[in-house]
């Protein structure tokens, strides 16, 4: 058995002053029931924790990490930056590097505002959109997750389309009111909410493969369909591609699928590690952002040139053969799994886009929240128990995806398919 005294000692110490011990609740490990594991370096696709563990990392802090952990050339250059000073609140040049390759690589973009993490960037996308078309309701899907925005914490209720309830308190029902809910991939519920309220909705919002009930791609013509909508309706098209974005390929969701949004989320991968977070989308839209428009947004530490410097070297560093190199890896893995899953008779199903993964305890297909939620928690849980035994890092909630960086190599990918196929054999 791992040791894990230091973790619990500084767990202990944590529950103290911090409210359940953690900065954000899915680090608390309370699905799992297992006190969170402390950790204190990471290298590559490696994971140190400050008992001396050693791990193979899928979480690879919720996604932003394509290159692995401490990357040499994203350290180097983050060393020089910071020599030159941390924060300036004027603008750098290295703004204009980042922006302009975001503009490159995501087809929607053609002005960015960069912001500090992906809730401030769907928070701004939702404003400048209701800005923009004078419109107050927005619709989102069932089991998305767009940040902890109060227009964002809603999920549906029973029914087809449920105007929105607060899922927090503190979240007024005057807000969760303008928010319609409405099951992921379902394009009927969509067509229905468009019928009642075509004229009254300021945007869509919605992950173009949902990372936030595992991993979930959209059906076949989906995206399609609600780009006609949309555009049909004056509506905003919005893609959160804070996890997806740089994530699923070369130009993210929208270049893989080819279907271009009015507006873009993103978050993770362009920070490389850091705090960043950015929205962009058509001029004409951007162009209502202040200064230059009349839709207020800012930031002290926007454009950060660290933030800047780690999304600019990360992004850089993936061209399409790192994207591919990844996704060969990925394929094995989920063959790896799929097998062991046989061979134990372990109910399994698979999803994935580019480098996220998704394995979830049925042998239903997993389209939405609902079919998702068939997944069977209780073996997830000894699963991830069993796994963190073996040394493999996951991401402890059925509801999170698995991501893989250029640095996981042949060897890790097979010690973690022999790790889930000794885990299997005791479920
Ligand atoms: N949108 C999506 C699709 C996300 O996955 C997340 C975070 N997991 C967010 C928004 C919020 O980003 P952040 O945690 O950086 O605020």
């Amino acid at each position: 058995m791992r040791n894990f005294e230091r973790s619990t000692t500084a767990y202990q110490k944590a529950v103290d002053v911090m409210p359940g011990g953690v900065n954000s609740p899915v680090r608390a490990f309370k699905s799992v029931q297992m006190d969170p594991i402390f950790m204190e370096k990471g290298k590559g696709s490696k994971l140190y924790d400050i008992d001396g563990n050693e791990y193979i990392d899928y979480v690879l802090s919720y996604g932003p990490l394509i290159l692995g952990h401490a990357d040499e050339k994203v350290v180097e250059s983050l060393k020089s930056v910071t020599e030159l000073g941390t924060s300036f609140g004027t603008p750098t040049t290295i703004e204009n590097d980042l922006a302009e390759l975001v503009i490159d690589r995501v087809p929607s973009i053609e002005m960015v505002r960069m912001v500090n993490s992906g809730t401030e960037a769907t928070m701004s996308a939702l404003r400048v959109a209701r800005g923009y078309t004078g419109r107050d309701k927005i619709l989102k899907f069932e089991g998305n997750y767009h940040g902890h925005g109060d227009s964002l914490l809603i999920k549906a209720g029973s029914g087809v389309a449920t105007l929105g309830l607060p899922d927090s308190p503190g979240v007024p029902e005057s807000i969760a009111q303008n928010t319609i809910t409405v099951p992921y991939n379902d394009i009927e519920s969509v067509k229905y909410v468009f019928e009642q309220y075509g004229d009254d909705l300021a945007a869509v919002i919605m992950e173009p493969v949902s990372g936030n009930m595992g991993v979930v791609p959209p059906n076949e013509g989906f995206l399609q369909d609600l780009r006609k909508l949309t555009e049909d309706n004056g509506t905003v098209l919005i893609f959160d591609e804070v996890m997806t974005g740089f994530r699923v390929g070369y130009h993210s969701a929208q270049g893989h699928f080819g279907v271009t949004p009015d507006m873009t989320c993103l978050g993770k991968v362009i920070g490389g590690g850091l705090p960043v977070g950015a929205y962009g989308g058509k001029r004409e839209i951007m162009e209502r952002v202040a200064p230059v428009g009349d839709i207020y947004q800012a930031g002290t530490l926007s454009g950060n040139p660290l933030a800047m410097t780690a999304g600019l070297e990360t992004i850089t560093a993936m061209d399409e053969e790192a994207y591919a190199s990844i996704n060969i890896k990925v394929d094995r893995l989920i063959e790896g799994f799929m097998a062991a899953a046989e061979k134990h008779n372990i109910p399994l199903t698979a999803n994935r886009a580019g480098s996220m993964v998704g394995f979830f305890f049925t042998n239903e297909p997993v389209t939405n929240f609902e079919t998702a939620n068939g997944s069977d928690l209780e073996m997830f849980t000894r699963y991830f128990q069993g796994m963190i035994e073996e040394g493999i890092y996951l991401p402890p909630s059925q509801f999170e995806g698995l991501f893989l960086s250029v640095k996981h190599s042949d060897e890790d990918i097979e010690k973690t398919i022999q790790a889930a196929e000794n885990v299997f054999a005791t479920l």
